[in-house]
């Protein structure tokens, strides 16, 4: 039996993400990889409300924000899966009104739409007050796709599994990035298969966490973290799109303590030592005409949160 709502509506605010880590196994009889990858969350946001609505009306969705453009409106949008997933595990009223306010790139590796359902299942717990612990809406999440869980849990944390399971990590300090965008997303499953074209014949390894990745971030030793990036999805990502070759050439020209393209791409994200080299590297990114823009975030940021209630 469900609680009369204090509130009618809420705004969870929820971060990007890049992969400091992202460590590829073999392909498995199910057709997913087993990944282990060590995420760090950014602070570039989509602010994602719910509210009730009337009786019948169903679930609506709208979308603005400088990265709303091409988000699809149909039941395949992640925040309406969660909604729905959420109606029915928790036997939610399913008239729900839901808004995107959009910043972060759409396709772009930096788990967007993973960011925007897990703003649905933190709003609709709040707004319901349902209570759910944290490592429980993670496992709601982790059924809507992978990177759910820890859009939720954000800060530093290793995924293994599908990246899915996800255990918070020790880190210090605070980082500042740069984020070269392209105009086209590349679509994850494409990126994976062309991993296993580049790597057809060969033996895979299980993936492990890598250990001088750990220590630099326990240390909170930015140029020892830049230098310990790494993306086994890289290679493909680059060969369906070489400029990104091009894009990773300028970070290391201006000097960026390690660059690396998020996820699977296309997002670059390079990591600097401050503000100043912040600005040159996205002066420099800007005009070399191989980005469609820049945008600038510092992490660890904190995982989807409640920011509003009305
Ligand atoms: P990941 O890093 O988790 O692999 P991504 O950041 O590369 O994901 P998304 O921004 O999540 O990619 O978008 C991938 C596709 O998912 C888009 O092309 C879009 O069609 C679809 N999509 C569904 N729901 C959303 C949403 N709420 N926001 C953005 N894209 C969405």
């Amino acid at each position: 039996m469900l609680k009369p709502m204090r509130s009618r509506g809420v705004v969870a605010r929820v971060p990007a993400k890049v992969n400091l880590q992202l460590s590829v196994g073999p392909l498995g009889s199910d057709g997913y990889h087993e990944v282990t990858t060590v995420f760090q969350a950014i602070s570039l946001f989509d602010d994602v409300t719910v509210a009730t609505a009337l009786p019948g009306s169903g679930i609506t969705i709208s979308i603005t924000g400088d990265t709303a453009h091409g988000v699809p409106v149909d039941n395949s949008n992640l925040a309406i899966k969660a909604a729905q997933l959420m109606a029915k595990t928790y036997d939610l009223p399913p008239d729900l009104i839901i808004k995107l306010k959009k910043e972060i790139p759409v396709a772009g590796g930096m788990a967007g739409g993973s960011a925007d359902a897990a703003g649905v299942i933190v709003g609709l717990d709040s707004l319901f007050e349902l209570g759910i612990s944290r490592d429980e809406m993670e496992s709601v999440g982790s059924k809507i796709g992978a990177d759910v869980p820890f859009s939720i849990c954000g800060g530093v944390a290793i995924g293994t599994g599908r990246g899915d399971q996800i255990t918070p990590a020790l880190a210090k300090g605070s980082y500042n990035w740069v984020l070269a965008l392209s105009g086209q997303g590349l679509s994850t499953p494409s990126v994976y298969q062309e991993c296993d074209r580049l790597r057809e014949g060969l033996s895979i390894a299980t993936p492990q966490v890598s250990e001088p990745l750990m220590q630099a971030l326990r240390a909170g030793d930015a140029k020892a973290l830049g230098k310990a990036l790494s993306n086994e999805l890289q290679s493909a990502a680059c060969s369906l799109r070489p400029a990104l070759r091009l894009v990773l050439d300028v970070g290391v020209d201006y000097g960026a303590l390690g660059g690396i393209v998020s996820g699977s791409g296309p997002t670059v994200a390079f990591l600097v030592t401050d503000d100043e080299h912040a600005m040159d590297l996205t002066v420099a990114l800007s005009s070399s005409g191989v980005v469609s823009s820049v945008v600038r975030g510092t992490g660890p940021a904190a995982g989807a949160r409640i920011i509003e209630s009305f």
